[in-house]
């Protein structure tokens, strides 16, 4: 380990490792400093999102829509099968050996781009320099022409609700389940409180979703909202809206939340509580005094639009800055900031950051909602196109959802793109894609679409606005 690096990154999530990595492409030496500890003490790259976020809770998703459509689905198609069973230890096997293949990949991709990983804790002290705590508790102090800030965030506590680990536990916790809670509630009907609720719904629990909001998934377009509502509360998940939690104390194994609505104060008593109503930056112990470094209002890192922090050469990136806190906005501005250091261009259109939850059915969009479009006041024209209407969908016994498409009316220009059904997630690329090069809805109707796909979905949803879908009746 030298003393002096062109980049030194704090924060080894999808945000500062991709920052390293390109540091190191683009010919610059690196250090990345992170201080994540498992569960078992040890480090491991990679930060929330590979760790104890959108990684594993994809594993478990797997695994449980499987079993569900195993058990209700695969019938249908003429396959019979007897006494399913499941094993919660597999599945919990196979996910951690997942993380652990993707976080050891890391390791590989820093030796390949020659970026120095130091496992400990990073402080910006003033005049770029940063005292490096290594994981032995062992100090240094490092110089850097440039230093990255990449601290990532951390659960928001509720404030009488304490996590003890056991009963009541946040998403890295709900994760770590060895067996099926018979009654599980949830704190937060958001993106967390779903994904989750699911997995553990389609292993058997009885889920209760407490949601303080009288709304139902605000930030998505209000009418993919609806129909997700609709096949939540199908699939047996127990959304409560307008529900605003107080407390929650653990007792004897269960747990006793307390809760207010339009009815007045109410009472759930649950086997297990997580507690999902947000995250926040984690920016503890990161600034020493003097850096300059600002913060705002609700503790994120004060940046301009190309991640710049105001004082020199000190830049900030991911789940610690504004913005949507998703790990592909984290990773576009590390890319971004490494490269503007290089002297490169760089570059994040905010305005194409696609959101997914991880659902079945999975929803996904792009751009305006409706809703926001209306507000904005431009005269818009929508085309929907239902997965009832699709050859593969059907074929795939997966018919739930459509997909939306938000057009201006004086130029055409696509404005937003919501998706309820299958394989949302990977379909919301294209629509990406799309409005990245100002696409009009006409150039997606004049795109050529293989036969059958569910990618046609998106094409009819484009002829629709013009009231030229083939394979569905214009409205
Ligand atoms: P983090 O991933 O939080 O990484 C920050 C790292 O910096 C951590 O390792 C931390 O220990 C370290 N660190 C902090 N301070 C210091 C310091 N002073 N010194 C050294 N190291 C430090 N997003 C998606 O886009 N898709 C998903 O499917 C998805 N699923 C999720 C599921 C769950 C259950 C959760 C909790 C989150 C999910 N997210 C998802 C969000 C995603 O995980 C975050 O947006 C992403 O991890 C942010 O990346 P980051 O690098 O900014 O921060
Ligand atoms: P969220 O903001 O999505 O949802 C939190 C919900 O909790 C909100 O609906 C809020 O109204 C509710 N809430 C807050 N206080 C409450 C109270 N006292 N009682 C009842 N409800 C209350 O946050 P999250 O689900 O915790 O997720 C955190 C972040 O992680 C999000 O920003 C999300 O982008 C990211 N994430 C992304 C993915 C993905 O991309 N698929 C998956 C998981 C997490």
């Amino acid at each position: 380990m030298t003393d002096t690096y062109d980049v030194i990154v704090i924060g080894g999530g999808p945000a500062g490792y991709p920052a390293a990595i390109r540091a190191g492409q683009n010919g610059l030496t690196v250090a990345c400093i992170d201080e994540w500890k498992n569960l078992d003490g040890s480090h491991a790259f990679g930060g929330t999102c590979l760790n104890a976020g959108c990684i594993p809770s994809k594993a478990l998703l797997e695994s449980s829509e499987l079993l569900y459509r195993a058990r209700e689905e695969f019938a249908v198609h003429g396959i019979k099968l007897a006494g399913i069973e499941f094993d919660v230890a597999q599945m919990q096997k196979r996910k951690a050996g997942i993380v652990k293949a993707s976080t050891q990949g890391i390791l590989a991709l820093f030796k390949a781009a020659k970026v120095v990983g130091l496992p400990g804790h990073g402080r910006l002290l003033p005049g770029r320099e940063v005292e490096y705590t290594d994981t032995a508790g062992k100090k240094a102090v490092l110089k850097a022409k440039h230093v990255v800030l990449a601290s990532g965030s951390v659960p928001t506590p509720l404030r009488n609700a304490a996590l003890n680990g056991r009963e009541i536990i946040d998403s890295w916790g709900a994760l770590e389940l060895g067996s099926v809670p018979k009654r599980l509630g949830v704190i937060g009907a958001g993106v967390i409180g779903l994904e989750l609720g699911s997995v553990w719904r389609r292993l058997g629990s009885e889920v209760v979703m407490l949601e303080a909001l009288d709304s139902f998934l605000p930030m998505a377009d209000q009418q993919v909202s609806k129909e997700a509502l609709r096949a939540f509360k199908k699939q047996g998940i127990d959304i409560r809206l307008g529900a605003k939690v107080s407390g929650a104390v653990a007792k004897d194994g269960a747990v006793e939340v307390s809760y207010a609505d339009a009815k007045g104060t109410q009472t759930l008593t649950v086997d297990r509580l997580v507690v999902a109503i947000g995250r926040r930056p984690q920016t503890l112990g990161l600034l020493a005094d003097g850096t300059g470094v600002a913060l705002d209002a609700r503790g994120f890192i004060q940046v301009d639009q190309e991640c710049r922090t105001g004082v020199e050469n000190v830049w900030a990136v991911g789940d610690c800055v504004r913005g949507p806190m998703l790990a592909h906005k984290g990773k576009e501005e590390g890319v971004m900031v490494a490269d503007l250091i290089a002297g490169h261009h760089g570059e994040v259109n905010y305005k194409t950051v696609p959101s997914v939850i991880y659902t079945a059915p999975e929803i996904a969009w792009v751009g305006e909602t409706e809703e926001q479009v209306k507000a904005g006041g431009r005269p818009y024209k929508t085309g929907v196109f239902p997965f009832l209407a699709s050859g593969r969908a059907r074929a795939m016994e997966a018919t739930q959802g459509f997909v939306k498409l938000i057009a201006a009316i004086d130029d055409d220009e696509i404005l937003g793109v919501h998706i309820i059904g299958p394989l949302a997630g990977e379909l919301i690329a294209e629509a990406v894609l799309a409005m990245e090069y100002s696409a009009s809805s006409e150039d997606l109707q004049r795109t050529i679409h293989a036969h059958p796909t569910l990618s046609e979905a998106l094409h009819e949803a484009a002829l629709a606005a013009d009231k030229k879908a083939i394979d569905f009746p214009n409205r």
